[in-house]
């Protein structure tokens, strides 16, 4: 499919009452940075989005989570399902976060992470949605007001029609949600073509590839097809993911040049920004430059200790995003992004509108074409890498994607 992903919601009319030009695409993406904000903010949004969705006349809508299914006791992914359910007047609606390719794998209605359930992989420690549960079933339960049932791997393997009719069998018990199994991307195939029809999906990124055979699209790889922007190089990493701590020390193994910022010098009112871009100053070139928070479980929690999980991460996502404006400001052409809070905190600060999505990188992470006004009239190549996604040396082989 070709992909549009937009920042936030396009202005849903013009002054003059018109509504917004329609995007050209076969499927829409809009983001939002709603994952840990306050619930009524979360589901006030989403509606927004889902409104303005509908008004580009799309047939499905797919509210698309983290495949470690970040979130905490209060939400946000059951308030926002359920406000989106209700809008939509639907049934039953399933949920799937898993992403084989990612290792991420869901059965009887439990998360894995690689060979490990979620509440044993790294994702325990996250900075602000620690999972400590893998059950699906409990922990949407516990985020919502309706109840949840499980279509069990015992259906996805007998494929769509099995997995259709333990769908209505569950709606026709008064389940709200349907946890979902699925091991590899042939389930996500046969969930694909059971999901037909269903206007809302709730799910990580890995189902996205079961749908777009229900719209007749054969796959093209000019589906991916980016305008390339040549120019200086540079990475911001946010994450502290087990693979985004990997990839920095790979990155600095090499002989990368890095410029470590610290929440607590932040704290302490020290201006790490301007500092960060002097540094910046004589190395912006086609060899890429990193500026990273990435730490160590134990160091996020003394820091979390010190200043408070909120703040670290509101003042660790400022400094950053206003570092990511900088370097673009200043000539750079080619930016990656690793942590997914981090990520909706540049383009917000780079005020990029729309990307195009291009070729993948690593499964869940594609390089994408955007324009931002810091980057004038060229336009800028930007890859976002929600935390544990990519390969050890992600880093150095995206930039060698666009050599
Ligand atoms: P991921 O995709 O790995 O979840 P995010 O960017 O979504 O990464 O989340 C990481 C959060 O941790 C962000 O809010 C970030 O500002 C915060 N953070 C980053 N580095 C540190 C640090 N050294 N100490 C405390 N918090 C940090």
């Amino acid at each position: 499919m070709r992909v549009v992903q937009t920042i936030g919601v396009p202005t849903l009319s013009d002054n003059a009452g018109a509504t917004s030009t329609v995007v050209d695409a076969d499927a829409i993406v809009v983001a939002l940075k709603s994952r840990t904000a306050p619930v009524a903010e979360a589901v006030e949004q989403s509606l927004y989005a889902a409104k303005w969705l509908q008004r580009q006349g799309v047939e499905q809508l797919y509210f698309k989570v983290c495949s470690t299914f970040d979130s905490t006791d209060r939400g946000n992914i059951g308030p926002v399902a359920e406000a989106l359910a209700d809008a939509l007047q639907v049934g039953i609606v399933p949920v799937c976060p898993a992403f084989p390719e990612t290792n991420r794998t869901v059965y009887k209605g439990h998360l894995y992470v690689g060979d490990v359930l979620l509440s044993d992989s790294s994702m325990r420690h996250h900075p602000l949605t620690p999972m400590t549960d893998s059950n699906l079933t409990h922990i949407l339960r516990r985020q919502s007001k309706g109840e949840v049932g499980l279509a069990d791997h015992g259906y996805v393997r007998q494929g769509a029609k099995a997995i259709r009719d333990q769908l209505e069998r569950l709606q026709s018990v008064g389940k709200r949600f349907a946890v979902v199994d699925a091991i590899d991307n042939e389930d996500l195939m046969e969930m694909g073509k059971a999901f037909k029809g269903l206007p809302l999906v709730v799910a990580g990124s890995g189902v996205a590839i079961g749908l777009p055979q229900n719209f007749g699209i054969t796959p093209s790889a000019g589906a991916a097809n980016l305008p390339l922007v040549r120019g200086p190089r540079a990475i911001v990493s946010g994450s502290c993911s087990a693979a985004s701590n990997a990839q920095v020390v790979d990155f600095i193994k090499r002989g990368g040049d890095a410029f470590s910022v610290d929440p607590l010098h932040i704290a302490a009112g020290r201006d790490i920004v301007a500092e960060a871009l002097q540094w910046a100053a004589s190395r912006i070139s086609e060899a890429p430059v990193l500026f990273y928070a990435t730490a160590q479980p134990e160091t996020v929690k003394s820091v979390q200790a010190q200043i408070g999980v909120e703040q670290a991460g509101y003042l660790v996502e400022r400094a950053l995003s206003q570092i990511a404006y900088g370097l673009v400001k200043r000539g750079v052409r080619q930016l990656i992004v690793a942590g997914g809070e981090t990520s909706g905190a540049c383009v917000q600060a780079l005020q990029v509108q729309q990307m195009r999505i291009g070729p993948q990188i690593d499964p869940g992470v594609p390089w994408c074409y955007a324009q931002s006004p810091a980057a004038g009239d060229d336009g800028l190549m930007l890859a976002l890498k929600s935390g544990n996604f990519g390969a050890v040396d992600f880093f150095t082989r995206a930039f060698g994607m666009l050599a």
